[in-house]
This record gives structure tokens, C-alpha cells and sequence, in this order.
């Protein structure tokens, strides 16, 4: 993900209120990725922020330049535009017709672009502004090449997926799109496939700053959902994005994320219904309602992956888990002997979970899923082998040191008066309920989590996870 945390916007806020452009930068990251961890989104893996990438993209605009394709000029670099529509293979724009309109590149002294369609990669400063050295005089990139550079330096020449806001699409796709093509020379597809989603509208109008139309997500959280668990919050969010078609604009309302939580509320009573039916284990007897609830749930999965396979028909696939969900409850309550046993309705269950915490993100079905999936992470997590180690060898060292401590304090007291007996004997009690401890972790407490340790009469210890390999032991012993 590429964070922008220069460029005219920032440096006119930061001069307005008085900061410098990257602290002030670097406040609404920090508030972004805090936004992103309320709504349950995943971090990227790489983060790369324009600051820290300036010799890759002086690197990049160089070689434009040298490949014919940019010129440098008093108020910065650009791309030129005519001369790479000129060369054989090459368009542009590439995603769309164009369309003149301010991008927020032209540049101030006008006159010095060949065209208008010419858009700036590198931006000459003017005195007091925040600036990088380069060939071409202190300056700033242009908002598109740093998209185009900071991805080659992470991924070469190609990239299979690129996404964005459909309102980049033109020029910023475009034009980031000719830079990589004008630098690679290559003749291949920078990038294999684009995914632009659409907007968010409130009550019809496009939600963006100018408007003063917008709710932060902050407020979403804060206001809407005042005291209620974060989880909750970030869940009706998803089950409202999941109800629309990523390409299409959408429109948020109260309405809508009231709508959402009662969605997120049948699947809760879903799964506690499925939960309790499963517990008490009431019906194990196969019925023609079992294989009747076996088929649908093998139906969904399919559906649901197919559905997600059709460009991430998030809509279709919610109705047919929705569908699931209220066929299974209509077959529970079923009088004519149809009612499905235990586990068919665990298997209905478990599509319908698998696919809101695995493939939508949800915290709704986690709970389903259950102990023996968050164990399962647990162990991903940590090395389980590598915990037990360091905890056996910790009660080891203890274990040594209040060996240590009571023969010392048995010998001393032996030729001491009374007062410091006193004190050897304190110390002699201690040393023998830490030895109790000890022994305690030994024979009781490690064999219930089936480790199995033995002291040796070195000092040292040897220790077996039971059920693994219990031979080895027997095998160490003989
Ligand atoms: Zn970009």
C-alpha cells in the first residue's frame, strides 16, 4: 500500500496549521491504519511512503527522461504525452477516453508545457517549501510517478493485481500506466488486472470532503455505536458492504446499517440455535431431513464459491447463506419426522461460518468455529515446542537455585546462633516450597497437559509430550 505524505494538498494544510508536512502526514496515517484496525481490516504487508522512496523515484523519472519521453523544464519535469502516443504500441490513455480536467498537476507558469495533456513527474520548489535534491534542482515528485516507482521497487516490472477508487482511474491510472511503459520499454501489460471500486454515496450525493458529506469512521463508531463492542460495529459495516457489488456505487444511511444488524442478529440466532441442538445431541438418527439439509449445505458451498468466482458476487453469495440459514431452521422445526440430526445441521452450520470468518472477515461465526480453531491459531502463533522449553527450563533454574539455597542455608544453620539460625531456617522454608512447586509442575500439573519431565540427578531434566512419541522416553530410560 502506498502512502502519499507529500504533495500540494498536505503542504498547504501543514502550512495553514502551522506544522511540518510529514508530522502532519504522518498524524493522518496513524489515524488511518487506527480506523482500519476498528473495522477489522487486515494490515498490508509493505507500506511505502513517498518520503523514504526519493532516489527510486528520481531513479525512475531519470530513466524516463533518457528513454526520450519527459523534459525537463523551470517548473519541474514532465511526461510527454505526444511523443509516447507517437511510438509504435504505445496509447494513451489506456483505461478509459480521455477526459480534460484539472488534475491538480499543471503547473502555475504556464506556457512552458508542450500540451496540456503533459502531466508533472517531478515539481521544482518554490523558496520555504519542503524539497529533495536532484538533477533538475531542488523539488518534489509528481502525485502520479510515486505510485509507478514505489511499486517497481517492491515488485519489478509487473504487477497482476492494481486497485483503487474508480475516480482514479482517470488520469491517475492512466497515467501511471504510461510512466511504467515509458520507463520498461518492454512491450508487456504493466499490470494484468485492475480493480476499481466504486463509490460511497450518502442519500445519493457522492460522500467527499468539498461537500461536507461524509461520516468518519470514527463517528461511525463512536456515535453510532456508543458502548456497543467494536466487533459488533465493524461487523454491520461488512455485512453492509458485502450487500452491494464492489463496482457499484452504493448509498450509506442509518437505515442501512440498521438493516445490516439484524442481519448480523439472524445469523447470531442461526448459529445459537444450531449450537443448542448440537449440544443437547437431542437427534442423532439419520432422517430424510438430514440428507435433505446435507445436500443444501454441499449446494451452498458451491454456489457460494461460484458466486465469488464471478468477480466477488459478495450479494448473491450472502443470499444463499442467508437462504441456508432460514432452510435449516424451517427443517428443525419440522414435525413430520424430516427434523435433520446433529450432524447435518453442524455441517450446515460450519459452511455457513466457514464462509462469514473466512472469506467476508466476520467476527460473526467465530464463536461457531470455536475452541478448537482459535487453539489452532494459538499454535500458528506461537511455537508451542519452543514455550514448553523455555517454561521447563525457567521451573529447571528455580528448581537449581532452591537446591542450591537449601543445602547452603542446612550448613550454615548447623553452626550459627541463634538469630541468624533463625534467619537460614526462613530462607531454608522458602527454598522448600519452591522444591513443593517444583514437584507440584512435575507430577501433577505437566502430566494433565500430557508432558511428561523427569529431574535428573545432574541437576539437569528431560521431558516428553505424551502421545506424541511416548517410546522415546522408555527408549532415553533404557
Ligand atoms: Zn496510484
Amino acid at each position: 500500500m502506498g502512502v502519499t505524505d507529500v504533495d500540494d494538498k498536505i503542504m498547504q494544510k501543514a502550512n495553514d496549521v502551522g506544522q511540518h508536512p510529514t508530522e502532519l502526514a504522518r498524524h493522518f496515517e496513524a489515524a488511518f491504519f487506527a480506523d482500519l484496525r476498528r473495522l477489522n481490516v487486515q494490515p498490508p504487508s509493505a507500506v511505502t511512503r513517498v518520503t523514504e522512496h526519493m532516489d527510486e523515484i528520481r531513479a525512475f523519472v531519470e530513466k524516463i527522461e533518457e528513454n526520450g519521453l519527459a523534459y525537463a523544464v523551470a517548473s519541474g519535469v514532465y511526461f510527454d504525452v505526444a511523443k509516447f502516443s507517437q511510438m509504435d504500441g504505445m496509447k494513451y490513455p489506456k483505461l478509459r477516453e480521455a477526459v480534460l480536467s484539472d488534475d491538480g498537476e499543471s503547473p502555475k507558469a504556464d506556457g512552458e508545457k508542450k500540451s496540456p495533456r503533459d502531466f508533472a513527474l517531478w515539481k521544482t520548489s518554490k523558496p520555504g517549501e519542503i524539497s529533495w535534491e536532484s538533477k533538475w534542482g531542488p523539488g518534489r515528485p509528481g502525485w502520479h510517478i510515486e505510485c509507478s516507482a514505489m511499486t517497481y521497487s517492491l515488485f519489478g516490472e509487473q504487477l497482476d493485481i492494481h486497485s483503487g477508487g474508480v475516480d482514479l482511474c482517470f488520469p491517475h491510472h492512466c497515467n501511471e500506466i504510461a510512466q511504467c511503459e515509458a520507463h520498461f520499454l518492454n512491450g508487456k501489460e504493466w499490470v494484468k488486472l485492475w480493480l476499481h471500486a466504486g463509490h460511497l454515496h450518502i442519500d445519493g450525493r457522492k460522500m467527499s470532503k468539498s461537500l461536507k458529506n461524509f461520516i468518519t469512521v470514527r463517528e461511525l463508531f463512536d456515535e453510532m455505536y456508543t458502548g456497543q463492542p467494536t466487533a459488533a460495529a465493524a461487523d454491520d459495516f461488512r455485512f453492509f458492504c458485502l450487500g452491494q457489488r464492489y463496482r457499484s456505487s452504493c448509498t450509506f444511511s442509518s437505515q442501512r446499517l440498521e438493516d445490516a444488524a439484524s442481519l448480523r442478529h439472524r445469523f447470531q440466532r442461526f448459529f445459537s440455535l444450531c449450537s443448542s441442538h448440537v449440544e443437547a445431541a437431542d437427534q442423532i438418527k439419520w432422517t430424510r431431513g438430514s440428507a435433505e439439509l446435507r445436500e443444501m449445505s454441499d449446494r451452498c458451498r458451491d454456489k457460494v464459491r461460484r458466486h465469488l468466482a464471478n468477480d466477488f458476487d459478495t450479494v448473491e453469495a450472502m443470499k444463499e447463506l442467508s437462504a441456508l440459514a432460514s432452510d435449516t431452521q424451517k427443517l428443525l422445526d419440522a414435525r413430520d419426522g424430516r427434523r435433520p440430526c446433529t450432524s447435518s445441521v453442524q455441517a450446515a452450520a460450519d459452511v455457513v461460518a466457514e464462509t462469514l470468518v473466512h472469506s467476508f472477515g466476520l467476527h460473526t461465526g467465530q464463536d461457531w468455529l470455536g475452541q478448537s480453531e482459535s487453539s489452532a491459531t494459538m499454535s500458528n502463533a506461537l511455537d508451542a515446542e519452543e514455550v514448553l522449553e523455555t517454561l521447563l527450563k525457567f521451573r529447571n533454574d528455580i528448581r537449581s537455585k532452591a537446591l542450591e539455597s537449601l543445602k547452603a542455608a542446612k550448613k550454615q544453620a548447623k553452626k550459627s546462633d541463634a538469630g541468624v539460625k533463625e534467619a537460614h531456617e526462613h530462607t531454608m522454608s522458602l527454598a522448600q516450597q519452591l522444591l513443593v512447586l517444583c514437584d507440584d509442575a512435575r507430577d501433577a500439573k505437566l502430566p494433565e497437559l500430557g508432558v511428561r519431565l523427569e529431574d535428573t540427578a545432574d541437576g539437569r531434566y528431560r521431558h516428553i509430550v505424551e502421545g506424541k512419541a511416548p517410546a522415546r522416553l522408555e527408549e532415553q530410560e533404557a
